[in-house]
């Protein structure tokens, strides 16, 4: 059974780039994905998409004639296209049998997807045949304040809370130069060290607190301290969870380390999202 992976992050986090890599990368294997666009507002897909939203519907056109703007176009694609999902289910079941893995790239604002009732119909109705799992892709130059790093986290957190799915967090964009602090430790290496060390994002936090002179308010006040501490152990338990993985959607470094974690999650689902399944049914 192939494993599928829903690439879910915010907008410019690289989503349609790491699946372009991807392709490529199991191409090279002698294992070609089968991967579905569900971007309608996408230019250009830089990967064969086997099935693509923008031959089933036309956003701009959506977007006259319900008079809607940009999101709202989109949304409503995505609702079109979900109405004719349990065909698009039917070519992909065709060709289950002979790929591993079966890709789809999500709309550029995360929220389309992921907290749409089209995006729960697609999601479950993918997650109720297949080992199903989220790639949660992670723009890692623009996530090295812990402000944001937390905020990110949080997002991520709340979909897996949400779809209970097997998560991989991809750290990408690892090519590019990040500062290091004294220990020499840059980008995707800090942000680890944040996610087992809780002391140190903490202290990051603190330091971030005093060259911003107090005003973003993070660290300082005794509520935001104790928000913070609880947060703590949620996230813990959280990362607990997840396989996380650092790579560079244009250099191609670290996509072995993320099929092996989706291995990991392919027996995750099996072990504990299956039974669940089964018991419903
Ligand atoms: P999406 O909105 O999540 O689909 O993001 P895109 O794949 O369209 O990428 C957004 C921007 O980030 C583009 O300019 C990409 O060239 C750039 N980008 C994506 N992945 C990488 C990466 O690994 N390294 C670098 N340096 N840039 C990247
Ligand atoms: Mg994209």
């Amino acid at each position: 059974q192939p494993a599928v992976i829903l690439v879910i992050g915010m907008a410019g986090s690289g989503k349609t780039t790491f699946l372009q890599r991807l392709n490529a990368h199991l191409h090279s294997k002698k294992q070609p994905p089968y991967i579905l666009n569900l971007d309608p507002a996408v230019r250009n897909v830089p990967y064969g998409a086997n099935i693509d939203i923008r031959d089933t519907v036309d956003y701009r056109e959506v977007m006259k004639q319900y008079n809607l703007g940009p999101n709202g176009g989109i949304l409503t694609s995505l609702n079109l296209f979900t109405t004719k999902f349990d065909q698009v289910l039917g070519l992909v079941n065709k060709r289950a049998a002979s790929v591993d893995h079966i890709l789809l790239d999500t709309p550029g604002q995360i929220e389309i997807f992921t907290w749409s009732a089209s995006g729960s119909i697609i999601t479950d109705a993918l997650a109720s045949q297949y080992p199903t799992m989220i790639a949660y892709i992670i723009d890692t130059p623009r996530t090295r304040s812990p402000a944001t790093f937390m905020s990110n986290m949080l997002y991520a957190c709340s979909i897996l809370y949400k779809t209970k799915l097997p998560m991989v967090l991809v750290f990408n964009k690892c090519d590019v130069e990040m500062p290091e602090d004294e220990e020499g430790r840059g980008g995707f290496e800090k942000v680890k060290e944040w996610m087992s060390d809780w002391e140190s994002f903490q202290a990051a936090l603190r330091e971030d607190e005093e060259t911003l002179g107090g005003t973003g308010g993070t660290g300082g006040s005794g509520y935001m301290n104790s928000l913070i501490n609880s947060m703590s152990l949620m996230l813990e338990e959280f990362y607990r969870h997840l396989d996380v993985v650092g790579v560079s959607a244009v250099t191609g470094q670290g996509f072995n380390d993320f099929l092996e974690a989706v291995q990991n999650k392919v027996e995750e689902y099996n072990k504990e999202y299956k039974p669940e399944l089964e018991a419903l049914m």
